[in-house]
């Protein structure tokens, strides 16, 4: 049962000359089948809490616990490993491979993951393209695709590991609102239905709303 917990997480950094704290003893968790949202003003250390939480971030101090294991210690390589059997990571501007092909850039993760064999990539490719309704453009070149359908793709490199946590950052921040909604839609299915935690850093409150919980930050802390 995937579990992550922050406990009393700080980090500054130092910005000219000046300190600025983007998490200030920040304490939060999540579950399985739980949808959270993290929303608040740009700066507010929502990016921060999303890549500490994905273990991107080290905290200058504080926990990070990941499935009740504290993790904040970890060496590199085994953090690493740790990353990407449990994180399924949607970043905001996708970081896609554009000369690649859809297929190409949906395998990324599977070819860091020792756990899942190379014979079963194609199945996995293109049952997560399906899932995001792309399977037609698995041969296309990322450049040649629409925002949307780049979206799709992110989403769909984020879940091909079947990861117990989806981080978002934006996911829906350049999608028309049909778009939105299907997104949106694909996420909380798959965090109810295949009982992950989903986490969505966003400026959208239609988007908020439809998660379970929503988390405010200001300054680097937790309002609500
Ligand atoms: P948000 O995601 O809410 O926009 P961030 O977590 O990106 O906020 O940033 C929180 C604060 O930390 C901001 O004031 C930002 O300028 C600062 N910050 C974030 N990353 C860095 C960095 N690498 N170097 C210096 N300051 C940073």
């Amino acid at each position: 049962m995937p579990t992550l917990f922050v406990e009393d997480a700080c980090k500054s950094y130092a910005s000219d000359g000046c300190t600025v704290k983007a998490a200030d003893h920040i304490s939060f968790s999540a579950a399985e089948n739980e949808s959270v949202a993290i929303v608040g003003p740009s700066g507010s250390g929502k990016s921060t809490l999303l890549n500490m939480m994905g273990l991107i971030l080290k905290p200058d101090s504080g926990k990070i616990c990941v499935n009740g294991k504290d993790v904040t210690g970890m060496g590199d390589t085994e953090k690493s490993s740790l990353r990407n059997q449990t994180f399924g990571y949607i970043v905001q501007d996708f970081a896609l491979l554009d000369d690649e092909t859809v297929y190409q850039n949906i395998r990324i993760p599977l070819l860091y993951n020792k756990r899942i064999k190379r014979s079963e990539h194609r199945r996995r490719i293109r049952e997560a393209a399906e899932s995001l309704g792309i399977a037609d453009k698995l041969n296309r070149r990322a450049l040649r695709l629409s925002g949307g359908e780049r979206q799709r793709v992110a989403i769909a490199r984020a879940i091909v590991c079947d990861q117990p946590v989806i981080l978002a950052d934006e996911p829906t921040g350049s999608l028309d609102a049909a778009n939105k909604d299907k997104v949106m839609e694909i996420l909380l299915r798959l965090c109810k239905k295949q009982n992950k935690i989903l986490i969505i850093v966003t400026h959208d409150p239609s988007v908020a709303g439809q998660c379970d919980r929503v988390v405010e930050m200001r300054n680097g802390r937790i309002v609500t």
